[in-house]
């Protein structure tokens, strides 16, 4: 067996995801607002097993929310940028997508008093333009591409994918600490009626975590040094029966050989030259 790392994420979104939606009506801005409700119990089930994690804040959020914010801050976790108002980047005109990054980056700074370090997209899509200007505005990491399970691995320009194949973009400095939807509360548990579609979610949140454990297992079996990062939202698993089922996935990885760190942690050592994630099988 190896040991590992396990990233805690939360994207307390709050109602800039329901904004993003266009629904803010009274009942998704509520949806929006028990995210607050549930972000003490989440520093609660954190701080009584000594974990730290990372937040990744939308500029609404933290200037909706500045205490609580502070709060997470106070507590020793890091704080990262979400975008402003859940833009899908991958969306915006480079212009625009450059105006929104800067604000976000301004309301974090404004509220906590810190420089972020790193940047997770709304809804995981990144233009061409973000890899550039995430590293131009200082930032060390991404955590929004699907291209690892384990590892982290650098960001590239970008790659030009046509009929004849694809030329690879240049690596750059900015860490990717990859990210999946398996790893994710979102899709697993929350009902929401979209334009498209109906997203069922409301699944046994056990399965769900007994998903992660066996991702968990396989990377403490084959991976060296690898990194599992789960993602989760306050309004999703801040309820009772899935905070009682994180908090019996989180007992239960006591008796793993795994370290609690922070995404800018795991950029601070990619960086450094570790060597994380590297495939031995058992
Ligand atoms: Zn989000």
């Amino acid at each position: 067996m190896t040991s590992g790392y396990v990233c805690v994420t939360f994207d307390f979104d709050a109602l800039s995801s329901w904004m993003a939606r266009g629904q803010l009506t009274a009942t998704p801005r509520s949806r929006g607002e028990f995210a607050a409700v549930a972000v003490p119990r989440l520093l609660h089930t954190l701080a009584v097993r000594g974990i730290t994690a990372t937040w990744f804040v939308p500029g609404h959020t933290a200037l909706t929310y500045p205490e609580l914010t502070r709060e997470i801050i106070a507590q020793g976790h890091e704080v990262a940028v979400h975008g402003h108002a859940h833009e899908n980047v991958a969306a915006l005109p480079p212009a625009e997508e450059r105006a929104v990054l800067r604000r976000s980056l301004e309301a974090l700074t404004d509220v906590t008093g810190l420089t972020p370090r790193g940047f997770r997209a709304p809804a995981w899509d990144l233009s061409d333009a973000s890899v550039g200007l995430l590293a131009e505005h200082g930032l060390l990491y991404d955590s929004s591409l699907m291209g690892h399970d384990h590892a982290p691995y650098l960001c590239r320009t970008p790659d030009a994918v046509d009929e004849d194949g694809v030329r690879w973009g240049d690596p750059t400095e900015l860490v990717e600490i990859p990210v999946a939807w398996s790893l994710d509360d979102f899709p697993h548990l929350e009902f929401l009626r979209t334009p498209s579609g109906l997203m069922p979610g409301l699944r046994d949140p056990a399965e769900m975590f007994t998903h992660w454990t066996r991702d968990l297992d396989y990377m403490l079996r084959d991976i060296d040094r690898g990194v599992l990062t789960a993602t989760m939202h306050p309004e999703v698993i801040g309820r009772g029966h899935r905070l009682l089922a994180l908090e019996e996935w989180l007992d239960g990885l006591a008796d793993r050989d795994v370290t609690f760190a922070t995404c800018e942690d795991i950029a601070a050592l990619t960086r450094s030259g570790a060597r994380l994630g590297e495939y031995r099988p058992a």
